[in-house]
């Protein structure tokens, strides 16, 4: 997933594997946006839990 910085305009991507993980502590603590590191600035960026859940489906039984 790509994700564009509102500070310094650097674009770089989410792996699934951070997706996943991100999604997962998002889910626990009931936020509705993941904070990101800027790889370029290092601000943080508000990614909506939203946005990731479209690029990594979840799972269908995890029950
Ligand atoms: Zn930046």
């Amino acid at each position: 997933m790509n994700v564009r910085c509102n500070y310094c305009r650097q674009s770089f991507n989410l792996s699934r594997d951070y997706l996943a993980d991100a999604l997962a502590k998002a889910k626990e603590s009931k936020q509705k946006t993941h904070s990101v590191e800027c790889i370029n600035c290092r601000k943080m960026i508000k990614v909506p839990v939203a946005q990731m859940k479209r690029y990594l489906p979840e799972p269908r039984s995890e029950d």
